[in-house]
């Protein structure tokens, strides 16, 4: 039997070994000390978490205290919105976000909404792009937050942020971006996209789930999502999940010096994916921007494809795929991003999401190929 081919890496990577290791000690009776009891083991525990937090500082372009850990993207993303909504009440109510966020950002917004907050979903272009003109238009005197996504999980399409952080800035209102996607495959820098608030996970780059990161800019007041302890600054109550931020801060260290080749060896990768699908398979198109993309996502429709026969027909012969985010696949809800893209039926109802990682080969992608060729052959 061959090995199966997982080309899912935008629902989750697999922890690298190096990573497991680094955790090991923090999950043995070697280094289980609380980080806040004030004895060795104590002590122990409060230097992994120290030297965790100067990781990922570094490797934004932040300073420590203006990190959080949390239990992953999803939480960074509520606490984000949430606490910055509430902790600035005085000065407005109204959030501006885009109809292709993640499922965190969108029901943390409606969230807000049934608490009274006004919140504006921004549509997107054809290619999954938010105008920076709409955002402009949006803003109004009552604006305190910009949430828009770095990368889209679904389509992998880039949003031009920075523009939007210098529109923002310009009229006094904060910006998050969730970098969920974007950190593990393309400079991700503080410097470069002028956030106020970001947000990365442990587990899509190659860390374990459960674990990820919040910044926030310094001297931004932001409302807590949990109360208890005092520990992240009183920002984040609750024992730290140590062998947790170890294995996030193990994944940043050695994503960092591989990642720019890592993003060039997965764009030609990617190059050659959809090539050659549209070598093999007429009538196949790409949906999400052709070069203001992720180096790993190929989301592309097949015409009179079904993409729950697919994916099904793919996972027989071996092949993990997805039909958008793996929130909604399961469900037969259409997805909420190419919906917003205003795609045709068609094009919705049988789109395919492949997308890479570092271990995927040439030769899984030809097989790949051949596979979905025959699979789509067989149904006409
Ligand atoms: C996976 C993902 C999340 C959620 O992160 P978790 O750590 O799984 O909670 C948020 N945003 C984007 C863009 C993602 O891809």
């Amino acid at each position: 039997m061959t090995e199966r081919i997982y080309l899912d890496h935008a629902a989750t990577t697999p922890v690298r070994p190096e990573v497991r290791l680094a955790m090991e000690p923090y999950l043995s009776c070697d280094a289980f000390g609380n980080p806040s009891s004030l004895h060795a083991d104590g002590q122990r525990a409060k230097h992994a978490l120290d030297d965790a937090r100067d990781t990922v500082a570094q490797a934004l372009g932040a300073q420590a205290a203006e990190i959080t850990f949390t239990s992953g993207g999803t939480e960074a993303d509520n606490a984000a919105l949430l606490g910055i909504m509430w902790a600035h009440q005085g000065r407005g109510d109204h959030l501006i976000t885009t109809q292709v966020e993640h499922e965190a950002v969108l029901n943390s917004a409606r969230f807000l909404e049934t608490l009274g907050f006004r919140v504006t979903y921004l549509p997107v272009d054809e290619q999954g792009r938010v105008s920076p003109g709409d955002v402009s238009q949006a803003i109004t005197d009552r604006t305190v937050l910009i949430s828009v996504m770095h990368a889209n999980n679904e389509v992998g399409t880039i949003q031009p942020l920075r523009e939007i952080a210098d529109i923002a800035h310009a009229r006094g209102v904060l910006l998050h971006t969730d970098a969920v996607q974007s950190f593990g495959q393309m400079p991700v820098s503080l410097e470069g996209l002028c956030a106020d608030l970001l947000t990365i996970s442990a587990h899509k780059i190659y860390g374990p789930k459960g674990v990820g990161a919040l910044y926030v800019r310094a001297g931004v007041p932001i409302e807590p999502l949990l109360h208890g302890g005092a520990q992240e600054r009183q920002r984040r109550a609750g024992t730290e999940n140590v062998p947790g931020i170890v294995g996030l801060a193990a994944a940043v260290r050695l994503l960092l010096p591989e990642r720019d080749a890592l993003t060039a060896r997965l764009a030609r990768l990617r190059d050659l994916l959809l090539s050659s699908l549209r070598a093999c398979i007429p009538g196949v198109v790409l949906n999400g921007h052709p070069t203001e993309c992720l180096p790993n996502n190929v989301n592309v429709s097949f015409p009179g494809g079904d993409a729950e026969s697919l994916l099904l027909a793919l996972d027989l012969a071996g092949i993990s795929a997805s039909s958008g985010s793996a929130c909604t696949s399961g469900s037969i809800e259409p997805s909420h991003v190419l919906t917003a893209m205003r795609l045709p039926g068609w094009r919705v109802k049988s789109a395919l999401r492949l997308t890479l990682g570092r271990g995927t080969t040439e030769d899984e992608l030809c097989r790949t190929v051949d596979v979905l060729a025959n699979i789509v052959a067989r149904r006409h």
